[in-house]
């Protein structure tokens, strides 16, 4: 028998209907794919326990409308951006945080 919460998005994660990558609050286009996001998708929270290289701190400035932002993700896969839905290349730099 299934155990359910009763807040029904306690374990849900906004996710881009397209590409199914994580979706931030107020952001207008998709990241990774550049959908807009109208109507976000929503699966099971996972927690994510990835290996890998430290994380790096970016900041990316977008050149079509100057919006920046930073990222902290260990493998940046950002490619639009999320104001305006501009591809890159965006202006980033990028420094190592450390453990
Ligand atoms: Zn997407
Ligand atoms: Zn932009």
């Amino acid at each position: 028998m299934l155990f359910k919460k009763n807040k029904e998005y306690e374990n849900k994660q906004k996710v881009c209907p397209d590409c199914k990558n994580n979706w931030r609050e107020g952001d207008l286009y998709c990241r990774y794919c550049g959908a807009k996001m109208t109507d976000p998708s929503y699966i099971e929270f996972e927690m994510q326990c990835i290996y890998g290289p430290p994380p790096m701190k970016r900041t990316h400035t977008c050149k079509e409308c100057g919006y920046s932002w930073t990222t902290n993700n260990m493998i940046d896969r950002e490619e639009y951006c999320p104001k305006c839905g501009g591809s890159a290349p965006y202006d980033v730099s990028e420094e190592e945080l450390g453990w």
